[in-house]
Formats: C-alpha cells, structure tokens, sequence
C-alpha cells in the first residue's frame, strides 16, 4: 500500500514555482507518500531533473507524466516516455496512451479547462476526482460522475508551489514500481482520502 500524489507542476511548468530539488525534497521527507508524478503542462523535460535527484533515494518514487491541453480539456498521462504527436485531441491522447502502455486521467473535469461532461466517451481510465486548487462543488461533480462512469478515482493536488505538495493523494494498493501503480490505477485499486497537515477535503 502506497501514497501517491498523482499531479504536480513544476518550473518547468510556466505558472509553477516548486523546483524539481524541492519536489524530490518534500517526498524524502513525508512520512507517508512517498510516489509523485510530474504533470508539467505540455512537457516532459522536467522529467529527467528530477528523476536524477530522486536517484539516490530508495524510498521514492517519480511517475512521468505530462499534462496536456487539448482542444476539448486538460487530460493527464502518466507512464509517458515521450510526448504524443499533434494534434492534440483528447481521443487521440486515449489512443496514444493505450498503444503506449499509458494511461490517462481526467484531471479537475468541471474546472476552467477540464473535459466536463465529455470525459464519457472519452475513454480515459481515471477521474480525477480530488483536485487540490478546484471547488468542493466542482470536486464533488467529478466524483458524481466517477461513479456514474464506474471509472477508478485519483486525486492530485495540482500543486504550482512547495506548500501544495501532497495535499490530496491516492492511496494505492500497490508496491513501488510505476508499472505496478499505473495498472492498479486501470484495476481500480485506489482509493482517495485525505492525509496530513494540509486536508483540504
Ligand atoms: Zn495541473
């Protein structure tokens, strides 16, 4: 059983300012979770700085992901070893996903650039259903709608800064291996509760 903190940006994110050493930082020293993926927007580049610093550490663990906008919302891959060709839409993220042994999150679907309703044909595998900057309103429809899809629920903090880090995660029943994780996330294997000092939910 693992914590894993599912969206997180870093400088190499344009609107973010958590460093790749403070990430790799905040999961040395978390009691707790211990796995985080890297969700910059549109990039994969902060990939390989912060992977090197978390080398050293046997205990964590750094899932590759990217965030990309597409035309129709903002959908996360995790497992990503390169960026999808363009263009960018959401079925096309699906299919490059799948034939890539990826899979893909509606990351804060009822928030300013989420896929809202249109995560149902969608085919992602995941509902991100605790966002740590969205609403409780607009949380609560993602988990509403989670249900009603019957699709695996994740939570991610979403965080652009080092105070946000970790402060909604998925409890996962998994070891620490990214494969592992991924196809607990497809399986349903997860859960989302909130932990720590900075409970939003
Ligand atoms: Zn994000």
């Amino acid at each position: 059983m693992i914590w894993a903190d599912f969206h997180n940006h870093t400088t190499f994110s344009p609107d973010s300012v958590t460093k790749p050493r403070d990430l790799v930082e905040a999961l040395v020293a978390h009691p707790n979770v211990k796995v985080a993926a890297v969700t910059d927007h549109d990039t994969i580049k902060g990939l390989t700085p912060v992977r090197e610093l978390a080398q050293p550490y046997s205990d964590i663990l750094i899932i590759p992901g990217v965030e990309i906008a597409t035309r129709q919302g903002d959908i996360v891959v995790l497992g990503v070893q390169e960026l999808p060709p363009k263009p960018w839409d959401v079925e096309d993220i699906v299919d490059f996903a799948r034939a890539t042994g990826c899979i893909t999150i509606a990351v804060h679907p009822f928030r300013a650039f989420g896929l809202g309703d249109e995560v149902a044909d969608s085919g992602v595998d995941a509902i991100e259903v605790y966002n740590g900057a969205s609403s409780l309103q607009a949380n609560h429809k993602a988990l509403v709608l989670a249900k009603e899809l019957g699709l695996p629920e994740v939570a991610g903090s979403d965080s652009h800064e080092p105070s946000q880090l970790f402060s909604v995660c998925t409890q996962v029943q998994a070891s620490l291996d990214v494969e592992e994780i991924l196809k607990a996330i497809k399986l349903g294997l997860v859960s989302v509760s909130p932990i720590g000092k900075s409970v939003r939910f």
